[in-house]
C-alpha cells in the first residue's frame, strides 16, 4: 500500500502568521506519527496577489520553524496545462461550462439562497449557452469562469465558479488535481476552508481520482477571538523572528512543545 500523504498547502499573497503556522505543524506532526510522507505546496495561480518573494519567505518560515519537506516542491503557477486539462475534460462530460457573466450581472439575476461565503447564488444565464457560442466567446477574449454545475451535496453552492482562467484563479480545480497528482491521502486544513471541501469532493468523483480523508481544524484566534488575517495586523511569523521570538516558543504555544 502506497504510504500516506500530508500536505501544507500556502497561498504566497502575504506572510505566514501564526495560523499558518498551526496548521503546518499539525500536518507535520500527523505526518511523523505514522511515518507518512510530507509535502509543502506553493499555491500561487492568482499571479496578480502572489510573489515569489512570498514563496521563497514562506519556506524559510517552515525552515525555521523545524519542518523538513520531499523536495522537489510543486508551484502552482508551473502546472496550469494540468489544471486546463482537467477543465476540458468536466467541459467534456457536461459537468461545467464557462459563464461571461461580471459579478453585476450575476447579482442582477442571482437566486434568493446564499452560498457559503455569503454570495447569492447564480442564476444560470450562461448554463445553456452552445458550445460554439462559448468557444467563440473564450476566442473573442472575453472574461470567463469555470461553473460547476450544482447537484446534491454541492447545491449549497450553486453553480460554484471552480476556476477563473484570466484572472488566474484556480483554486477548486487547482487543488483536487494536485492532491490527486501528489498522492495525497490525508487533508488537514482550517475550518475556515471546510465548506470547500463538498465541491472537491466532487470534483474528484467527476474526475475518477480517490477522496482524501478530510480533517478541518480549529482556527488560532486573537485575544478577542478573531481569525488570525494580514488584514487584521495579525503578527507575521517573521516579525516575531526580527523581534527576537524563538521557534521552540513558536511551537510551544501552539501545543507543539
Ligand atoms: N492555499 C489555500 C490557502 O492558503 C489552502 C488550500 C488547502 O489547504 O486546501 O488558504
Amino acid at each position: 500500500m502506497a504510504r500516506h500523504a500530508f500536505r501544507f498547502a500556502p497561498s504566497p499573497n502575504g506572510l505566514l502568521h501564526l495560523g499558518h503556522a498551526y496548521s503546518a505543524l499539525l500536518n507535520w506532526r500527523m505526518a511523523k506519527a505514522e511515518d507518512a510522507r510530507f509535502l509543502v505546496r506553493i499555491e500561487d495561480t492568482d499571479i496578480t496577489r502572489c510573489t515569489i518573494a512570498h514563496a521563497a519567505q514562506i519556506l524559510d518560515d517552515l525552515a525555521w520553524l523545524g519542518l523538513g519537506w520531499e523536495e522537489p516542491v510543486r508551484v502552482q503557477s508551473e502546472h496550469f496545462a494540468d489544471y486546463e486539462e482537467n477543465i476540458s475534460r468536466l467541459w467534456a462530460m457536461d459537468a461545467v461550462y464557462p459563464c461571461f457573466c461580471s459579478r453585476k450581472e450575476s447579482l442582477a439575476h442571482a437566486r434568493e439562497e446564499k452560498d457559503p461565503d455569503g454570495v447569492p447564488l447564480y442564476g444560470g444565464t450562461c448554463r445553456n449557452l452552445s458550445r460554439d457560442e462559448a468557444e467563440r466567446r473564450i476566442a473573442a477574449g472575453e472574461q470567463y469562469g469555470w461553473r460547476l454545475k450544482a447537484s446534491g451535496d454541492t447545491a449549497l453552492w450553486g453553480d460554484a465558479v471552480i476556476a477563473k482562467p484570466r484572472v488566474g484563479s484556480w483554486y477548486h480545480i487547482a487543488v483536487v488535481t494536485d492532491d490527486h497528482l501528489q498522492g495525497i491521502t490525508h487533508v488537514v486544513r482550517g475550518k475556515d476552508i471546510e465548506a470547500a471541501t463538498p465541491l472537491h469532493i466532487k470534483l474528484q468523483k467527476l474526475l475518477g481520482f480517490a477522496t482524501p480523508l478530510y480533517t478541518h481544524h480549529d482556527l488560532i484566534r486573537d485575544e478577542a477571538g478573531d481569525k488570525l488575517s494580514k488584514s487584521a495586523g495579525s503578527p507575521s511569523l517573521l516579525s516575531l523572528r526580527q523581534n527576537g521570538v524563538t521557534a521552540e516558543k513558536v511551537r510551544a504555544e501552539l501545543g507543539f512543545g
